[in-house]
């Protein structure tokens, strides 16, 4: 059900930052997939964030934290009350020691990311030869340097920044779309690194409280975090290491070589739909020796390039999706005796009847 008119120009009234409602969110998901969500709000700073979160509460509506949408399947009815995406003020990178050194994420619109997020080219490259900063690394005592990123921050703006700068510890994060805020969330990474071995705090909103949390209080583990239920990510505290921009920047290129290699560049999809199994076969290998390359549904297709990738000819629906993941768990079910779990966040309802 789409907002009612109070309710919209109750929002609007706010001006909290861009407003669209009843916005499809096929236009802010990485697989080109989803129905409308009730409202869609890019919040300009804390600020708006707060106001927000209280006309939320004030109208019983439910809040769904939104990065790039490039882990997002979204049913085909949409989602239910209002999409939030930070905005501008949260898409900031900065030396802890040394905050004049702060750097806006000014040309990285993740939606403009997004949108080409299906090419891990576009999205994983550090194009640019490698180029020192010139700036002295504030370096702590333990040989690190600690870095506060933004959750609105790019993922390919953060390698960029760590080339530049010289610093180790994210290079596994080569060629993943999304923001810091869902590369948090999802533990983002690859088989050379996932962002939460360089997570110190968490910088969140827990119901309208802002806190620092630490480590005791999260946890990351393969492709999860676990935190107190409900909580918001602003942004974290980085622990990086001082590295040759060069050698930073060889291995992200690298990775992004392998991956145009191995995995569907150019057609929309989330990344990989399945989990690997906690021993054993990659999730990909299994499903490939099942036999499923190049099942289809609908617009969908299970990759010939990578079988753990589902691509969409751009027609897909949500409910196409749905169908081949069912297929395809049965199968490697029946033919593996291995139960394989979704990695992709599957979100919103279906369509009435
Ligand atoms: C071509 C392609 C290749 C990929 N390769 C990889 C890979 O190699 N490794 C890998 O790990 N992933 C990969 N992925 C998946 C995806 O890039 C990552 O999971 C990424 O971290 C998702 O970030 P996002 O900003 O798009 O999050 P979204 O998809 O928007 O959101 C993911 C989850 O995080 C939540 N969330 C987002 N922001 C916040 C916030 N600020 N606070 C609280 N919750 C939040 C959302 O509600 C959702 O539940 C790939 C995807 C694609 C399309």
């Amino acid at each position: 059900m789409s907002l009612t008119e109070g309710q919209r120009s109750s929002l609007l009234a706010l001006q909290l930052g861009r407003v669209l409602f009843d916005e499809p969110m096929s236009r802010h998901t990485s697989f080109r997939i989803g129905g409308p969500v009730d409202a869609w709000v890019k919040v300009r700073d804390e600020v708006a964030l707060m106001n927000l979160l209280q006309w939320c509460k004030r109208e019983a509506l439910p809040v769904f934290p939104l990065g790039g949408g490039c882990n997002l399947l979204v049913r085909d009815g949409g989602i239910r009350g209002v999409a939030l995406r930070l905005g501008k003020g949260f898409r900031r990178l900065a030396f802890v020691r040394d905050p004049a050194s702060e750097l806006q994420d000014e040309g990285s619109e993740v939606d403009a990311v997004s949108r080409f997020s299906a090419s891990v080219e576009a999205v994983g490259g550090v194009a640019e030869p490698h180029k020192e900063s010139g700036v002295a690394l504030p370096v702590d005592e333990d040989g690190r340097v600690r870095l506060h990123v933004g959750s609105g921050v790019v993922v390919p703006t953060l390698l960029r920044f760590c080339v530049r700068h010289g610093l180790g510890g994210v290079e596994g994060l080569g060629g993943v779309p999304g923001t810091i805020g869902g590369a948090l969330v999802m533990n983002a990474g690859t088989h050379e690194g996932e962002l939460g071995d360089v997570v110190e705090e968490l910088y969140v909103v827990d119901g309208q409280e802002r806190r620092v949390l630490q480590p005791t209080e999260f946890s990351f583990s393969y492709r999860k975090l676990v935190l107190p239920e409900g909580a918001l990510i602003l942004g974290a505290l980085l622990a990086l290491r001082p590295r040759s921009g060069e050698q930073v920047q060889q291995e992200i290129r690298e990775l992004v070589h392998y991956r145009k290699n191995t995995q569907p560049t150019g057609l929309p999809s989330a990344g990989c739909l399945f989990k690997n199994p906690d021993v054993g076969p990659p999730a990909g290998k299994l499903i490939d020796e099942a036999g499923l390359k190049g099942l289809q549904v609908g617009g969908a297709r299970v990759s010939e390039v990578h079988a753990n990738y589902v691509v969409s000819d751009g027609k897909a629906q949500a409910a196409d999706v749905l169908e081949l993941m069912d297929q395809v768990k049965n199968r490697v079910q029946s033919i593996h005796g291995i139960d394989l779990r979704p990695e992709v966040r599957v979100v919103g309802s279906d369509p009435p009847g």
